[in-house]
């Protein structure tokens, strides 16, 4: 894919807020701190497009990026903070689901973990909600320089086993840090967008 523009387009905070109009999006979700911002920067050869990691009690938006006019990369607020308060929590929960339950635009849900350590139960979670939504769920497991390539199947089965993923092709393992698989990585996005 050539990037010609990304650029972000709205933050919203409910859904009054999204943008009106016809373009497919790809939302990405993930624990705070797990690399999201970085995946999606790297993605866009930008260095600072998306957020980078957050405070606990930062505002918890969704920020849509146009990327070429063409379609949008959806950040979700990241999860997972054990600081943040029980209204917090409740509100993410509701924005997230407002999100995927009722966006016709969606297309797909890429799920962001660490290749490193097994999936928590929010990540499980999410995965669930994802899958039930109708999606197919691709995960990718990102901070793959961390660890040696030759560990990475191994991670992909502790990965697939916590998530109960059924096809392990739809784990990526990716690195943000040395763009590591990210041919790969718009491989998927590309035959997302086409379909
Ligand atoms: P977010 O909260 O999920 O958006 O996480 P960030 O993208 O801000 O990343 C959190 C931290 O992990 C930052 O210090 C990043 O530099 C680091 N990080 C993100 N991706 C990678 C990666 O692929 N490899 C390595 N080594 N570090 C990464």
């Amino acid at each position: 894919m050539k990037i010609i523009s990304s650029e972000l387009q709205t933050i919203a905070g409910n859904k009054s807020q999204y943008p009106v109009d016809n373009l497919f999006e790809i939302a990405f979700a993930g624990k705070s701190n797990v690399g999201k911002s970085s995946l999606i920067n790297t993605l866009v050869n930008r260095n600072n497009l998306a957020r980078t990691s957050g405070k606990p009690g930062k505002t918890q938006t969704i920020n849509f990026y146009n990327i070429n006019g063409d379609f949008r990369f959806v950040d979700l607020p990241g999860y997972g903070y054990a600081k943040v308060s029980k209204t917090q929590r409740e509100k993410w929960a509701q924005m997230i689901e407002e999100y995927l339950k009722f966006r016709q635009n969606l297309i797909e849900i890429m799920l962001v973990v660490d290749i490193r350590h097994e999936p928590g139960d929010h990540d499980a979670l999410m995965y669930q909600w994802i899958k039930s939504y109708g999606f197919n769920g691709i995960v990718i497991a990102t901070k793959a320089d961390k660890i040696s390539k030759g560990q990475w199947e191994k991670q992909k089965t502790i990965i697939q086993r916590k998530l109960q993923i059924e096809n392990r092709n739809f784990i990526i393992p990716f690195s943000a840090e040395k763009r590591m698989n990210l041919d790969q990585v718009w491989k998927a996005i590309e035959e997302i967008i086409m379909v």
